[in-house]
């Protein structure tokens, strides 16, 4: 599984990872099953947070992962009402009892809330001291927020800024990206296949996806996937070579063990310069209107 750094951190995370919202109400062994499948194929960025299933998603994870922990690069996130500092803290605790582990390897803000953001940055802090999380993050923090969030936080503390990007809006390209690139801030793109929504016939894109997947022997969501990931691949060019960016990394949820399968060979993709352009005429980026779409 191809791997690129995790912004300024350094840390190698596999380009396509593992999404997990919802989960509580598929069958939970095909859940565990798709995720251990993944997790065999490299996709070892497992991302979930307390608000699914109330929990019952974490506890499944960590069910998941019994004796592989060390694996896995572990993502949850705390609910905007519980971020004050206690609040913060208290909620790290309850995911990690449920996720059966001592540490997570990112803790996020799943989106901006009303505690002020000085608190969770505190408590981010604090559990960062003690060892129960290696990085945090943010989620869902747009162009202006995350500028705010870095004043406050100061220069290579946050890890990423997890947001919507998928084919049919890719608004984050606009403004949320160029912040992150600038601040060096891995860019972790949630709901890559719209969630349900991804593009079928009569969209004239579906059809090129199509194309292109069969010239080269792939599936249409793997070429999505790629052309999503297309800023953490160096052979994609751009004047200062992928290497030196923060990276794009897609997490894709799949409870079906072939989805995940299927989903994890997106990352040895290679798609030419001609290809990427024709994906990216095919679904236009839009106009800027500012801020950022969430689901
Ligand atoms: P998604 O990954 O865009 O799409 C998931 C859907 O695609 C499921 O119905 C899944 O079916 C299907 N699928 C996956 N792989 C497939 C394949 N190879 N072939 C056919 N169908 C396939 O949706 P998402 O769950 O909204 O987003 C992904 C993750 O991002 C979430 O799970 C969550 O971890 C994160 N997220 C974060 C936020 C946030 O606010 N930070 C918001 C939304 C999502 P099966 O399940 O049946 O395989």
């Amino acid at each position: 599984m191809r791997q690129h750094r995790l912004g300024w951190t350094g840390i190698p995370v596999p380009v396509v990872g593992q999404g997990t919202w919802q989960m509580e109400v598929e069958d939970r062994a095909a859940c565990v099953d798709a995720l251990r499948r993944g997790i065999d194929a490299g996709m070892t960025h497992v991302d979930t947070a307390e608000l699914y299933g109330g929990g019952v998603v974490e506890e499944l994870i960590g069910e998941a992962i019994v004796g592989r922990r060390d694996e896995v690069f572990l993502v949850s996130k705390v609910l905007p009402h519980n971020a004050s500092y206690e609040g913060t803290l208290a909620a790290c605790a309850r995911s990690l009892r449920r996720l059966r582990t001592d540490r997570l390897d990112m803790y996020l803000l799943h989106w901006p809330g009303n505690h002020p953001l000085a608190e969770t940055l505190r408590a981010f802090e604090r559990l960062e001291r003690d060892g129960k999380i290696r990085f945090w993050g943010l989620s869902n923090f747009d162009e202006a927020d995350l500028e705010q969030a870095v004043a406050l936080a100061g220069e290579r503390r946050i890890a990423c800024n997890q947001v919507l990007y998928h084919l049919l809006e890719r608004s984050i390209e606009h403004r949320v990206i160029p912040v992150c690139e600038r601040h060096d801030i891995a860019v972790v793109a949630y709901s890559p296949f719209g969630s349900g929504g991804f593009p079928r016939p009569p969209h004239a894109g579906a059809a090129v996806l199509e194309a292109i997947a069969r010239a080269r022997g792939a599936t249409a969501r793997q070429v999505a996937l790629r052309f999503l990931a297309r800023r953490s691949f160096s052979s994609d060019g751009g004047s200062d070579g992928a290497g030196a960016r923060p990276g794009v990394l897609v997490i894709p949820k799949a409870a079906n063990a072939a989805h995940a399968a299927e989903n994890a060979r997106a990352a040895d993709l290679e798609l030419t310069a001609e290809e990427l352009r024709r994906i990216g005429e095919s679904f236009p980026l839009g106009e800027d209107r500012g801020g950022l779409p969430v689901l």
